[in-house]
């Protein structure tokens, strides 16, 4: 059972989903388009060839993207297919793909059959598309478009990414985690003092307790009150 990514690999980045919380875009704009050539266009997509002379070792466990998102609806087929066929090379190191579109996934079933060393992710901060809207989260596709994706795809090793947690409603947010049945769910709240729609302390930990007694493995991150509470 992996719990903790020991490495990130980063060969496409840069998105256009435009979470309200989004520490990536704030780190490149504000540090890294200034000292590192890669980011030098800022958060605009790019791929970047020199990352596909990387390799990997039996036994890492590598985040893919996590200064992006790769499964966003402007990235090309082309780039998807040349980040899968590097994957391909490495069966013994575990990857993780992680994305707020994962009906995308279910484009590329033929090219990632077989692929027992990836795992499937997707962040879902709330079951509560309103709220999502309301608060102008993200513009990324509504929460309950990728709990249909995540439920309905054929792939044995999945996860949910419950990070940053949003308030939500405890019956229905449980039975969406227990549907799409992953291996795994991260849960924490935001660590950038967003002030975001938080649930209380309290209900978290209810949903994890409640999630691990459904047989959910579950890993705490940062666990907090919410501000409102402090
Ligand atoms: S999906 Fe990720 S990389 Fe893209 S804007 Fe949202 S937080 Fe940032």
């Amino acid at each position: 059972m992996f719990n903790k990514v020991t490495r990130t690999w980063s060969p496409v980045t840069g998105c256009y989903h435009g979470c309200c919380y989004c520490w990536s875009r704030r780190l490149v704009e504000k540090r890294l388009r200034y000292i590192s050539e890669k980011y030098r266009d800022g958060f605009i997509p790019k791929i970047h060839e020199k990352e596909f002379k990387k390799t990997f070792k039996p036994g890492e466990f590598v985040f893919i993207c996590d200064m992006s998102d790769l499964w966003g609806s402007w990235v090309s087929r082309e780039w998807i297919l040349r980040v899968i066929e590097h994957v391909r090379r490495f069966p013994k190191t575990t990857f993780l793909f992680l994305t707020k579109n994962p009906r995308r996934y279910h484009e590329f079933a033929d090219e990632l059959r077989g692929m027992d060393n990836v795992i499937l992710g997707a962040t879902i901060e709330t079951d509560r598309d309103w709220m999502y809207r309301e608060y102008k989260i993200s513009r990324a596709p509504l929460l309950s478009e990728r709990y249909v994706a995540m439920r309905e795809i054929d792939w044995a090793r999945k996860m949910i990414s419950i990070e940053p947690i949003l308030d939500f409603n405890e019956y229905r947010f449980t039975k969406w985690i227990i549907d799409i049945q992953p291996e795994f769910v991260y849960i924490g709240y935001d660590n950038y003092n967003n002030r975001l729609p938080e649930p209380t302390m309290q209900k978290t930990l209810w949903l994890i307790d409640e999630l691990r007694e459904n047989g959910i493995t579950v890993y705490k991150k940062t666990i907090r009150k919410a501000w409102y509470e402090r």
